[in-house]
């Protein structure tokens, strides 16, 4: 077993985007109250009493969209300064990014995993929502991702989620932004997570489908770059950038999982694929329960986590018990 100590930070569950494979239309949300999200302050307490005592040391924010709160860049700050984080990255839509980058690496944040599943931006308005701006958006995500290009983030890497019939077809595209520069492009299989309706009419194309895709086309080789997670790293030949390969429905790399995620309303969640043994750390909290017996909680579950971590790949049933989406969950 890997050592469990890289957290994923849910930051908020609301988004100004609407994925179809991570908010679809069909799925009703219920969003958190301002009150049930754990403040700024009550965050950093969890992290320096509860999470870093506890052997974390790496830590992603996430969401939904962690550029809505507004107190992002107190979080970014209050994180980088512990000195026990040897690690802190960040995933976004890039949405308001252009006007955030540079105060956001002023702050301390270094990496930035940006999703941009099209270069075609009637393509992307239909993957992230029907209703709001069309070709607009598009280039408010790539005008954000050039200036975080620009500000300095590194590695800066891009999640791609493909879905048969929607954005298979520019899978050579997508990999091609690696070629002449510095950005790592990641392809994450499409989960069976809150979308039933999309998954069942679609399904999903395993990653060996897209690197040999590829591999055909140019070559590839293996590559190297920082990171917390599972993802198999090529590269093409010549490329500047790389590409990763994340395939949590094709492999199973339940065994060598080191994380936990952290809910905006403070449940920890030890395994993304089921929901057993969830802790509540906001209620003891703002009870003023002492953080020590916190602590203790969490151990008895990184002791648990082994077990749960192959609960719904043992059973079948992946997918099948989840009441949140990825959205509330912190993908
Ligand atoms: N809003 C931010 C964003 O989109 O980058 C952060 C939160 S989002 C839940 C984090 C990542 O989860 C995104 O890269 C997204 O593509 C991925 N994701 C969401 N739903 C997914 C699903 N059903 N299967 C695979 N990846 C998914
Ligand atoms: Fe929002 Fe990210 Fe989910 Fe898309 S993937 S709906 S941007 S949280």
């Amino acid at each position: 077993m890997n050592p469990v100590d890289y957290l994923r930070i849910s930051l908020i569950d609301r988004c100004n985007f609407r994925c179809q494979y991570c908010m679809p239309d069909s799925q009703a949300l219920k969003f958190l109250g301002l009150s049930e999200v754990l403040t700024a302050s009550e965050l950093l307490a969890l992290i320096g009493e509860v999470f870093i005592p506890s052997g974390f040391t790496r830590f992603r924010l996430t969401g939904g969209e962690p550029l809505l709160r507004p107190d992002v860049l107190q979080i970014v700050e209050g994180l980088v300064a512990f000195p026990q984080v040897k690690d802190l990255a960040m995933t976004t839509n890039a949405f308001l990014l252009a006007n955030m980058a540079q105060a956001l690496y002023e702050a301390g944040l270094r990496r930035i995993n940006i999703s941009l599943d099209s270069l075609v931006p009637e393509t992307f308005t239909i993957i992230t929502g029907r209703d709001v701006q069309g070709r607009q958006r598009w280039q408010q995500v790539w005008a954000g991702i050039q200036k975080a290009y620009d500000v300095g983030f590194n590695p800066l890497k891009l999640n791609v989620v493909i879905i048969p019939g929607i954005n298979d077809h520019e899978v050579l595209d997508l990999a091609a932004l690696t070629l002449d520069r510095h950005w790592h492009v990641r392809f994450i299989e499409f989960m069976p997570i809150g979308n039933a309706d999309l998954f069942g009419d679609r399904g999903w194309i395993p990653s060996q489908d897209l690197r040999d895709q590829i591999c055909d086309h140019w070559g590839l080789q293996s590559g190297q770059v920082q990171g917390n997670g599972p993802a198999d790293v090529f590269q093409i030949p010549g490329a500047k950038g790389t590409l990763g390969f994340i395939s949590q429905m094709s492999e199973c790399f339940c065994d060598r999982c080191n994380r936990m995620r952290l809910s905006a309303d403070g449940w920890l969640r030890p395994c993304l694929l089921n929901e057993t043994g969830q802790l509540d750390l906001k209620t003891p909290l703002r009870a003023r329960v002492p953080t020590s017996l916190l602590c203790e909680q969490v151990q008895d579950l990184l002791e648990l986590k082994p077990e749960i971590n192959y609960k719904d790949r043992q059973s079948g049933t992946m997918g099948a018990s989840y009441t949140r989406t990825m959205s509330q969950i912190g993908g």
